[in-house]
């Protein structure tokens, strides 16, 4: 099948170039972002791929359709980006990569935790700049601390899985209990987590139920002194309410993959450029603030697993058949 690849960057070309030579498929590699006003590239294309900051408004999808397509494989797990509404509407069919590596996010959500609280960060340039100081880089024992997971599904039972074997003491809490989550720690109500918490981690998935979930009143009833990390969705975070937070000390370490407005900023290097977003340059002026560039997917091991399973789902709609992967209009 032929597809119209968005937001194509080499290390996806990489990946995708082989698993389409061997599913039989041919991609056409886009470097904009798909939105509005680049939504007419994918005239004449069955299918469109696309990523997790390409829009699939309303708009978009009825412009896809008037090109002619009919299937959107997305090359991420999150879907709060699409209209799936819309596209039921216009008889397009949309399939994601559910599970693609767990374990990619949940070790560097861990990653960020460590750094934050050991300041690895800093004494990486300290020691290449001949300052072999170690003042101002005091951290704590993730031992014995009380670790907070909020959506317990694939990523956060990885999450909960690796900090239990630190010892912290897990909390957890979903809407939904998973199973295979409970040897790992202690489901209780979300205003416990937040009370207890020394760290508290998301990986809920961004919904109308879960946008700013944590806001204002949420961080009020964390720990003071908490550490709170985002991996998950940037709206699941109020993100003023957070710098409040960071200026009033009540969070002592924020860690974040994801943002809001990452869509205008991640993925691109913008060294040269006036960045305008005053809310995203005050929070990277705090110094117990770490953010990386939506980077936790990005292993080896699931660029290849996103690329076996995009082509995978390619195939089906080529060949009609019923998807496990397949979006719904009901789902999210
Ligand atoms: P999953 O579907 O396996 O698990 C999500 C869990 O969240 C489920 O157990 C669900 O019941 C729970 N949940 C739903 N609504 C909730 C609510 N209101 N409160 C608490 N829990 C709730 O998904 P996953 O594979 O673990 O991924 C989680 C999220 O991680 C994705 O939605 C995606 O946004 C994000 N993600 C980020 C990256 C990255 O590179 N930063 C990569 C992959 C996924």
């Amino acid at each position: 099948m032929r597809a119209a690849v968005f937001s194509t960057k080499n290390y996806d070309r990489q990946f995708l170039e082989p698993a389409a030579a061997a599913a039989g498929h041919q991609l056409t590699f886009f470097e904009p972002r798909l939105m509005p006003q680049t939504a007419v590239l994918a005239a004449g294309f069955p299918a469109v791929c696309s990523f997790v900051n390409d829009v699939l408004s309303a708009d978009v999808v009825a412009e896809l359709a008037r090109g002619g397509t009919r299937y959107v494989a997305l090359r991420c797990a999150g879907y709060n980006q699409v209209d799936l509404a819309a596209c039921a509407r216009h008889g397009l069919r949309v399939a994601r990569v559910p599970a693609y590596s767990p374990h990619a996010v949940a070790e560097h959500t861990v990653g960020l935790m460590l750094a934050l609280n050991r300041k690895y960060h800093k004494a990486y340039n300290r020691v290449r700049e001949g300052n072999f100081s170690i003042d101002g880089l005091l951290g704590f024992d993730m031992h014995g601390k009380t670790a907070g997971v909020i959506g317990t599904g694939k990523i956060g039972t990885e999450v909960a899985r690796i900090l239990a074997g630190f010892g912290c003491r897990v909390l957890l809490y979903d809407v939904a209990e998973n199973p295979a989550c409970r040897a790992l720690g202690t489901y209780v109500p979300l205003d416990t987590l937040y009370a207890e918490s020394d760290m508290i981690t998301l990986h809920c998935p961004l919904t109308r139920a879960t946008h700013h979930v944590i806001d204002q009143a949420a961080i009020a009833r964390m720990k003071p002194g908490v550490m709170l990390i985002n991996t998950s969705r940037g709206a699941l975070l109020d993100t003023p309410a957070a710098i409040d937070g960071l200026k009033s000390g009540h969070i002592r370490y924020l860690g974040l993959d994801v943002y809001e407005e990452e869509a205008e900023l991640f993925f691109e290097d913008r060294s040269d450029e006036v960045i305008q977003d005053d809310v995203f340059m005050r929070l990277a002026t705090f110094p117990n603030v770490l953010i990386t560039s939506h980077q936790a997917f990005f292993t080896e091991t699931a660029l290849r697993e996103i690329a076996r399973t995009t082509m995978a789902n390619l195939t089906a709609f080529e060949r009609g058949e019923p998807l496990e992967t397949e979006l719904g209009a009901a789902a999210g």
